[in-house]
């Protein structure tokens, strides 16, 4: 880096003296701004988080993926204070803990509607600082030591988000993905690894975007398309892909009809297929969850695929 400038400014045509000023100079500019600047991120006791029921595992290895997550409730409430931002914080640790059992808080961050970042689970800001470590979350079952995770306030099936909440999430996962090295083409969403409408559809449907976002900030160069992935099919849906989702099933000893309707016998398929292969999703989020028993997702498919069909061909003809 140094180096680099000294050239540039002896091109110039700069004397010896003002090339040395020019290099300290530039010593500290760069210090001050390596990768991605650290958005406002506010810690655990700032938010007056309660202390954790156990330790804290901390992975000595990065994440590779950066996870988004819905948090479904309190909804899609209008109040983008600060102080809302601190609330809605410890409502979801002391669902965590009290509900769920947890240690802590699942996700290692929280970003509100009104733009303001929050830690999640404690430590995690300081271990992301580090860049080499890895805060272990619970919000993405069975993937929770590869996956860093956000949970971004509201309900995203059909509605978007705010334009604030939006900027702050861009900010953050650049940030992370800054810290650790990670590539725009590793921003996934929840229903990317667990059968869960999470990050709600219009949110999901805007990861794309966000990876161009985050690849922008990054300074890298355009990120490729992004690779299918495996879809979301709830009881209720219809079509094509429900039907080959029914023949799979059938062809693992479901007694499903093949009519292309997602209805209760195939709801239940889909269920048993979670249940016997230990299947979690982890919460996403405050309080009462919907109800996504049966949904059939990331996790599901991979097991109904018979060993002679290929995974890639049948993701991509899913896809198209
Ligand atoms: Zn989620």
């Amino acid at each position: 880096m140094a180096d680099f400038d000294r050239r540039t400014a002896l091109k110039g045509g700069l004397t010896a003296s003002a090339v040395g000023l020019l290099g300290t100079h530039t010593v500290s500019a760069a210090a001050a701004a390596p990768g991605v600047q650290e958005p406002q991120i506010y810690g655990t006791a700032a938010w007056n988080a309660r202390p954790p029921n156990g330790s804290i595992v901390v992975e000595n290895h990065k994440p590779t993926y950066i996870v988004v997550h819905h948090t479904v409730d309190p909804g899609n409430v209008t109040d983008y204070t600060l102080e809302h931002a601190f609330w809605a914080s410890r409502s979801i640790q002391n669902f965590h803990m009290d509900t769920r059992g947890w240690v802590d808080s699942g996700q290692q961050f929280t970003n509100s509607r009104g733009g303001y970042l929050t830690e999640g689970r404690h430590r995690s800001l300081e271990i992301l600082r580090g860049g080499t470590q890895h805060v272990l979350g619970a919000n993405v079952g069975n993937n929770n030591s590869t996956c860093i995770g956000i949970e971004n306030e509201g309900l995203y099936s059909k509605e978007d988000v705010t334009p604030a909440l939006w900027d702050s999430l861009v900010k953050m996962v650049a940030y992370i993905a800054s810290q650790y090295g990670i590539a725009p083409a590793f921003i996934k969403g929840h229903r990317d690894f667990n059968s869960t409408e999470c990050p709600g559809t219009v949110l999901y449907n805007r990861l794309p975007e966000l990876r161009t976002a985050v690849g922008r900030l990054l300074g890298s160069a355009s990120p490729k398309a992004d690779l299918p992935e495996w879809p979301l099919l709830k009881p209720g849906d219809t079509g094509p892909r429900v039907r080959t989702a029914q023949e799979l099933l059938r062809a693992r000893g479901f007694a499903v009809p093949i009519d292309g309707v997602f209805g209760q016998s195939t709801k239940d398929a889909v269920a048993a297929v979670a249940a016997k292969n230990g299947l979690v999703r982890d919460a996403c989020g405050a309080t009462a969850e919907t109800d996504e028993t049966g949904f059939l997702g990331s996790d599901v498919w991979p097991l109904i695929v018979g060993p002679g069909s290929d995974p890639r061909a049948l993701k991509a003809q899913l896809a198209g």
